[in-house]
């Protein structure tokens, strides 16, 4: 879990690597590790305008140092541009694999990967990951400004711009207390942030970039009520119109999302809404009353009590 929370806060930055000053050498050390992928010699450039429609054809992969292990199996999926989705499975399942397969960190052994029917491997990777947004478990912030920071990824915005994605990510209230407000100095030697504030902060950099596909890994860290709801209302905000893929840990994800996919051991193993999964698949139920302390169903109770 923590390599793969590593990556996925880089791939927030895997794009543009070189202008993350502060964080520069670590990320190189992270990227360093990673497999070369091949852009390729003449790009298809991207449909425009961009759906973000989401294909996902008979794909199967194993991690290059665990080639033992099948981290997605015979995966199909077809994702409907502006589709919310919700991920679920048991630890290991592969749910992280497939956001990372999406951002091409990793090309699958078979089969292949599409947004809006272009094969991830014929795009520009930069293109790629200009069209997508992460927003990781444990946002990465940069040695900046709060400015600097939301602007990290759409560095031609302008300061009304910059300050527009800070409200809609329920951000604004708390950049605007901090010492020097939008100017004040975060990371190392500045000010610390809370949790909930660094996810506030990145939705706010999500939001500015304006991304047709969001890739999202939510936090299992449990925030105070307050925070829950202002993270909560941000995500909201910024999921609405863009197809969004949730690896997702809380019940009002599940419930909210058009549809939740099931993995288990690198397979899909299920297709449906919150409410069709806890009727007819056996671990999404189990699944359910664990992360998110639903039961099969409130009748269940009732029924035994008829005479
Ligand atoms: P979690 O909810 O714990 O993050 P997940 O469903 O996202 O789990 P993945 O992280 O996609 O699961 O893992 C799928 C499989 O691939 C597991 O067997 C895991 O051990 C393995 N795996 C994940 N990341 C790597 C990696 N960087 N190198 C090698 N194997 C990995």
């Amino acid at each position: 879990v923590l390599a793969a929370g590593a990556v996925a806060a880089l791939s927030e930055v895997a794009g543009d690597v070189q202008r993350a000053a502060g964080a520069a050498e670590r990320l190189l050390e992270l990227l360093d590790a990673r497999p070369v992928i091949r852009a390729p010699d003449r790009p298809t450039p991207l449909p425009s305008p961009l759906l973000g429609a989401i294909g996902v054809e008979h794909v199967t992969f194993a991690y290059p140092s665990r080639r033992d292990t099948l981290a997605l199996n015979d995966v199909t999926i077809r994702i409907r541009p502006g589709e919310r989705i919700a991920l679920v499975g048991p630890s290991g399942a592969g749910k992280s694999t497939l956001l990372q397969l999406l951002l091409r960190f990793y090309d699958p052994d078979h089969g292949r990967l599409c947004l809006d029917d272009v094969d991830l491997r014929d795009l520009d990777p930069a293109q790629l990951r200009s069209v997508i947004g992460m927003v990781a478990q444990e946002p990465v912030l940069f040695t900046g400004s709060a400015a600097d920071n939301i602007r990290y990824g759409a560095p031609r915005a302008s300061d009304d711009d910059v300050r527009a994605a800070a409200r809609d990510a329920n951000a604004l209230g708390f950049i605007e207390a901090l010492p020097n407000g939008f100017d004040s100095h975060l990371g190392p030697g500045g000010v610390q942030l809370s949790g909930g504030q660094r996810q506030r902060l990145a939705i706010a950099r999500a939001l500015l970039r304006n991304p047709r596909v969001l890739l999202l890994d939510e936090a299992t860290s449990a925030l105070d009520a307050e925070s829950e709801r202002l993270v909560q209302e941000a995500l909201d905000r910024l999921m609405k119109g863009r197809t969004s893929l949730v690896v997702a840990h809380r019940l009002s994800t599940v419930v909210s999302a058009d549809r939740l996919l099931v993995f288990d051991q690198g397979r899909l193993i299920g297709d449906g809404s919150h409410r069709e999964l806890l009727e007819t698949n056996a671990l999404y139920r189990h699944l359910a009353s664990l992360q998110f302390g639903t039961t099969a169903s409130k009748d269940t109770g009732q029924e035994g009590k008829d005479p």
